[in-house]
């Protein structure tokens, strides 16, 4: 019997896929990245039978590669050649909800939006909500330390995280961190986990922090520019002045200009930029108002503010649509530096500098108020790779963050693509640490290997 056959013997009927018409849907993530051919794909429903998979995937030394929803945009879930792709996509539980206590058990499968959906009902809500977040998973947000719209106010993933239940290569579970607000027991390992890509085990289980939702609609600043780095300016006037938005994205005008091609959204030729920011604290509309005034003396061209949920939840709709709407133009390579927050309009000159030295289309999508901008670089349809201009504009946008004192991520992760720019960002001591940490985990090295480090 193959070894993928002693698999599928171990485990319920179904739960493995191996012809490869079918495989192939469970081998890429949303990167253009071209996958290795996997022996196959189990689909888990249990914490027992990931634990199943990987004592079988250690015994006969075969890689695993954890799989949440396939929406991440690092490679991070691209299978590698020989692997099992192990999905937890199906492990969609929602197995305690405690308004009391403020925290909610989950399955790793479980949509982002529905978790927050739950918790809304309640009074409560699961504050990290990447643009993805109708159709990510909380194990990928976890693994990926997801950021998203609202984390400018509530954190990132990390800061929504309390405890994790893992399996680890050989099969053994790991229980990590609390159900509690408080706690420093031993080394944090649940910060560990969050982020290591699926490197260090699989995530079957998660207590995540709900907060209070706001009790009333919050009030919406639409903000148009003539210039990219002047609503940049506008963000960082936002931010020294102590505003605390809830939101703060901004949108340049080849990103307008694609979702305008799409969704017929009226834009204006003037238009450079757009900021959409939002205050949900109880003096909500008085913030927006000092945000107005922060756009104009940073040359807006024109603002609205609007406390009206309708309209906000179409303003944000338009943000959310960014990526897609640049998937219509050609394949990208999506990256996502992030920089001290004061240095954001130099990152913005230093993206339009890179377009223009490599004759290359950047869009330009931020969650401005973290600091973290998405030059989304588009290249032909149909070509497998980007074309090394693409390469060298990356490049040039990365060293650009790195001198700014930012990072070569935010919240996307390493996973395949940023792996050969690491060593410029960590060092060698860092990546030595690394390396220390993840033989402890994983010694046979078969942890999604080739990926984060
Ligand atoms: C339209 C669009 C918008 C996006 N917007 C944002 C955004 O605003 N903010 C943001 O942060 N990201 C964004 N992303 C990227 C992506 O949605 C996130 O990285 C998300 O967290 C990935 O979740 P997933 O369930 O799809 O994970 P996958 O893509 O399946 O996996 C991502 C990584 O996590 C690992 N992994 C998955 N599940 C587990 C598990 N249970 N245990 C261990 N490791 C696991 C995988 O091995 C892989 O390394 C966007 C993507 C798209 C397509």
């Amino acid at each position: 019997m193959t070894a993928i056959a002693q698999l599928a013997a171990a485990l319920p009927p179904g739960r493995v896929l191996t012809d490869p018409d079918v495989t192939d849907g469970y081998s890429r993530d949303r990167t253009f990245l071209p996958p290795g051919r996997p022996l196959g794909v189990v689909l888990a429903q249990s914490r027992d039978e990931v634990a199943e998979t990987l004592r079988w995937a250690a015994a006969h030394r075969v890689p695993v590669v954890p799989r949440g929803a396939g929406t991440g945009l690092a490679g991070g879930a691209t299978a590698v050649e020989g692997c099992v792709v192990l999905s937890v996509a199906r492990m969609t539980a929602i197995k305690e909800l405690s308004p009391g206590d403020e925290i909610a058990v989950v399955e790793p499968g479980v949509i982002t939006a529905d978790l927050d959906r739950a918790a809304r009902e309640h009074g409560l809500m699961y504050a990290p909500d990447p643009s993805s977040y109708e159709i990510s998973s909380i194990g990928g947000n976890l693994a990926t330390n997801a950021g998203g719209l609202r984390c400018v106010k509530y954190g990132v993933t990390r800061d929504s995280a309390l405890g994790l239940e893992v399996v680890l290569a050989g099969g053994r579970v790991l229980d990590t961190g609390r159900r509690t607000m408080k706690g420093v027991t031993g080394y944090d390992l649940t910060g560990l986990f969050v982020g290591s890509e699926g490197t260090l085990g699989v995530i079957t289980e998660a207590v995540v922090r709900l907060r209070r939702a706001p009790a009333d609609p919050p009030a919406t600043v639409a903000a148009e520019f003539p210039g990219l780095r002047a609503a940049a300016s506008a963000v960082s006037a936002i931010i020294a002045a102590g505003c605390g938005p809830s939101m703060l994205e901004l949108l340049d005008r080849a990103t307008l200009q694609a979702i305008d091609d799409w969704k017929h959204i009226g834009l204006e030729s003037s238009v450079e930029a757009m900021l959409i920011a939002q205050a949900d604290s109880p003096d909500s509309a008085a913030v927006a108002e000092r945000m107005r005034r922060l756009c104009e003396e940073n040359g807006a061209s024109f603002v609205a503010v609007s406390a009206d949920p309708a309209e906000a939840d179409e303003l944000v709709g338009l943000r959310r649509l960014a990526y897609p709407a640049k998937e219509r133009l050609g394949n990208c390579l999506v990256e996502d530096v992030c920089v001290p927050r004061s240095a954001l309009p130099e990152m913005i000159s230093a993206v339009e500098a890179a377009a223009a030295r490599h004759d290359v289309t950047i869009c330009t999508v931020a969650h401005a108020g973290d600091g973290n901008v998405h030059p989304v670089f588009v290249f032909e349809h149909g070509v497998p790779e980007p074309p090394p201009r693409v390469w060298a504009a990356a490049d040039d946008v990365f060293r650009a963050a790195l001198d700014l004192g930012g990072t070569l991520t935010g919240e996307h992760g390493v996973g395949l693509l940023k792996r050969r720019w690491l060593s410029l960002e960590i060092g060698p001591v860092a990546e030595e640490v690394q390396r220390g940490i993840k033989g402890v985990f994983d010694p046979l090295g078969i942890m999604n290997p080739g990926k984060a480090i």
